[in-house]
C-alpha cells in the first residue's frame, strides 16, 4: 500500500508483494484474460503474454478496468485486438471512462485503442470456443459477475453469493474466491467468511485473492485449511478438461 511501513508492506517475501488482481487461462492458441487491471501493464510484460483473445470483465471499479487503454499494445503488434466480454453497465462505463477510444474525442487515430466488446448478460456465452458461465455475485449492494470455464471458477470481488449460484459451482475442480482480510469488509468477503463458502461450494482447491496488506502469506497461509491456499502473483496451474 502506497507510503505504509507495517510488516506486510516492508515483507521481503515475493508473496507479499500483489499488483491488482487479474487471471489468465491460456487455451491452446488462445489467452483469455479476466479484468484488465490498473497494474495489466506490467503484468502482460512480466507474463511475457504476447497475445489476447477474450477479455472478460467482472465488473466497473477501477482496479479491475483501468488497464484498458494498454490493450492497444497488442492491437499494434498484432493487428488484431482481443474481444471485450461485459455486461452492458461495464461496458457503458468503460466506454465513458475512456471516451476518447470510443468515438468521443475531437482526434483521431494517434495510437487509440479499438477494441470491440460484445454485451453479456447472466446466459452463458463462448469466448474463444469455451463455454464461460457468468456466476452472479454480489460485491456489497453491486451486482457483479463470476466466470465459470469447465472446472474452473473466478469470483473475486464479492461479499455475497447469491444462493441461485450455488448450484452454478457444483463439481468444481479449482475456485479463486475473494478473501481480504481479517476484519469484515462491506463490499468483500474476510478470509473467515472465504472459507466457509469455499467449504460449501467444496472444489478440490480454492486459492484466496484480493487480499490487502493485513495479510502476510506465510503466516496466514499455516493457519488454514489444507484445501484453502492463498494465490499470489505469478500463481500458475494446470485446468485438466477445460477444453470443451
Ligand atoms: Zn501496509
Ligand atoms: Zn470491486
Ligand atoms: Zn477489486
Amino acid at each position: 500500500m502506497i507510503a505504509c511501513h507495517c510488516r506486510i508492506c516492508r515483507s521481503t517475501d515475493p508473496r507479499d508483494k500483489r499488483l491488482r488482481v487479474s487471471a489468465l487461462i491460456e487455451n491452446g492458441k488462445d489467452n483469455i484474460l479476466i479484468d484488465t487491471s490498473a497494474d495489466f501493464r506490467q503484468q502482460m510484460l512480466s507474463q511475457q503474454v504476447t497475445h489476447l483473445e477474450a477479455i472478460l470483465y467482472t465488473h466497473k471499479h477501477y482496479d479491475h478496468i483501468a488497464g484498458f487503454d494498454d490493450l492497444r499494445a497488442f492491437q499494434f503488434l498484432n493487428k488484431k485486438s482481443p474481444l471485450c466480454y461485459a455486461t452492458l453497465e461495464t461496458t457503458d462505463y468503460i466506454r465513458k471512462t475512456f471516451d476518447y477510444a470510443f468515438g468521443a474525442a475531437i482526434q483521431s487515430g494517434g495510437g487509440l485503442p479499438k477494441i470491440p466488446f460484445r454485451v453479456i448478460d447472466e446466459k452463458p456465452f463462448k469466448a474463444c470456443g469455451l463455454e464461460v458461465i457468468p456466476i452472479p455475485l454480489m460485491h456489497g449492494l453491486m451486482p457483479i459477475l463470476g466466470f465459470r470455464i469447465g472446472g474452473f471458477a473466478y469470483l473475486t470481488d464479492c461479499s455475497a453469493i447469491p444462493e441461485a449460484s450455488f448450484p452454478l459451482l457444483e463439481g468444481l475442480d479449482t475456485l479463486i474466491l475473494d478473501g481480504l482480510r481479517f476484519k469484515p469488509h462491506s463490499t468483500h468477503f474476510t478470509i473467515e467468511e472465504a472459507i466457509a463458502n469455499a467449504e460449501r461450494i467444496a472444489p478440490r482447491v480454492t486459492y484466496l485473492t484480493h487480499m490487502n496488506h493485513d495479510v502476510l502469506h506465510e503466516e496466514t497461509e499455516l493457519a488454514l485449511p489444507a484445501h484453502v491456499r492463498l494465490g499470489f502473483d505469478g500463481l500458475s496451474f494446470e485446468l485438466e478438461g477445460i477444453c470443451q
